[in-house]
């Protein structure tokens, strides 16, 4: 018999194999309360005024056949430009001075995963062998750094009795440094803000304890930007981590670093795959040149080049300024009804048991059920939750909000 007969049965995703088992549930109450996915207080999916406006503008602007046509392979010039400003100049306004030195090697990507797996890829083949998660993390970041050439996956102390360990983390990251003889330095993934799945992130005095160990340990440092936004409302505000690990004054990344950003939650582009990984360089020009080399190469033999319609959509609400101010809003929206569903949440509930939902930053609560809870709830009240407990607060409503909490206080002890 052939090869492909001995091929082992890859573990299914257990987040969308969910949603296939809420699909064909028929209690009239199911709630779905696993996928990241922003719901508003209706349990829909909208587009954002904001991208529905630039979708009209750019159907006016349609001519013939012309935008079917390949972007380039590092992505459409114009999207550059707006990301880059975005990013390197409103989000964090010490970029100016790395862009003016020619230190940002850039590449529009199929969103924060695409920008992952450049980034992944890249770092195997160049750099390092080694990486650092936090422990939980987004299940989909070991796999695709596995998928992508790394062998060694590790999980640094995160989350300790409902809570953030930072003390763990610092001593896991030291005790690895001491045991290791690698030339290759490690990388270590940073989530910029909204921690998924705990929803808990380290306060900027906490930040700086870590970053100056990362710093220390010459670790590179991958920061993962999937939520900008969604934390306090305002997009710059929470590109705070950006800011201070590209304070010069305070780091020099002599391996770089790598920031892997999406637009799938702040604009709501999530299936047009609309993102960007950016490498800033330690040194001027000609070190980014390579590094915008081999990125192209990369891209070109994974998938040639990005598609496009998104990442038009995006220019136009990044170059818009009436659209701009528009997003800001519609952010900020999504943020305060996010943070109205915890308020309810914790006037409804008795916390002692599970976690204070106030306390938590973005999309997630991370309440602290363990698994048979979890079925409890799933079996007895269809509701559905990711089995680690998980619980995703924008599929909470004005309709759904007294049945799920009735619900989670009988499991109450
Ligand atoms: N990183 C984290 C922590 C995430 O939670 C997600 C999405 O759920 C992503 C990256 C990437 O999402 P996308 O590829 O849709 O931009």
């Amino acid at each position: 018999s052939g090869r492909i007969n001995s091929i082992p049965m890859a573990p299914p995703d257990k987040i969308l194999g969910l949603t296939e088992q809420f699909n064909a549930d028929k209690n009239d109450n199911k709630t779905n309360l696993t996928v990241g996915i922003y719901k508003d207080n209706w349990g829909q999916v909208t587009t954002m005024p904001s991208v529905a406006r630039a979708q009209a503008m750019l159907d006016q602007s349609f001519e013939m056949n012309t935008d079917l046509s390949y972007l380039p392979i590092k992505g459409c010039p114009d999207f550059r430009e707006n990301v880059l400003r975005f990013l390197y100049r409103e989000s964090c306004p010490q970029g100016v001075e790395l862009l003016n030195q020619e230190r940002i090697s850039f590449v529009q990507t199929l969103s924060g995963t695409g920008a992952l797996a450049v980034a992944s890829k890249f770092l195997s083949l160049f750099m390092s062998h080694t990486v650092w998660f936090p422990n939980p993390s987004w299940p989909n970041h070991a796999n695709v750094f596995q998928i992508n050439g790394f062998k060694n996956i590790n999980h640094y102390t995160y989350y300790k009795d409902g809570q953030l360990d930072v003390d763990g983390w610092i001593s896991d990251l030291e005790k690895a440094a001491k045991s290791t003889n690698d030339s290759f330095p490690p990388c270590i993934v940073l989530h910029a803000c909204c921690h998924n799945p705990t929803g808990l992130d380290p306060t900027l005095e906490q930040w700086k304890r870590i970053m100056d160990k990362i710093h220390e340990l010459k670790m590179i440092p991958i920061i993962d930007m999937a939520y900008q936004g969604l934390d306090t409302g305002d997009v710059y505000k929470d590109a705070y981590l950006l800011r201070l690990s590209l304070d010069e004054s305070r780091y020099q990344w002599s391996n770089g670093l790598f920031l892997c950003q999406s637009f799938a939650k702040n604009m709501g582009l999530y299936g047009e795959r609309v993102g960007s990984l950016s490498v800033v360089t330690s040194r001027g020009a000609e070190e980014k040149r390579s590094v915008d080399s081999q990125l192209k190469k990369i891209v070109r033999g994974m998938y040639s080049s990005p598609p496009g319609y998104g990442s038009r959509v995006a220019n136009i609400v990044l170059s818009n300024p009436h659209l701009k101010n528009l997003w800001f809003q519609d952010v900020e929206n999504i943020a305060k009804r996010l943070q109205s569903v915890k308020a309810k949440m914790a006037e409804r509930l008795n916390w002692d048991s599970l976690q204070d939902p106030t306390r938590q930053h973005g999309m997630f609560l991370y309440t602290g059920l363990n698994a048979s809870e979890v079925n409890t709830l799933r079996e007895d009240s269809s509701i559905y939750l990711v089995q680690d407990g998980r619980l995703s607060l924008s599929g909470l409503n004005d309709s759904n909000i007294d049945y799920v909490c009735d619900a989670l206080r009988k499991l109450e002890k």
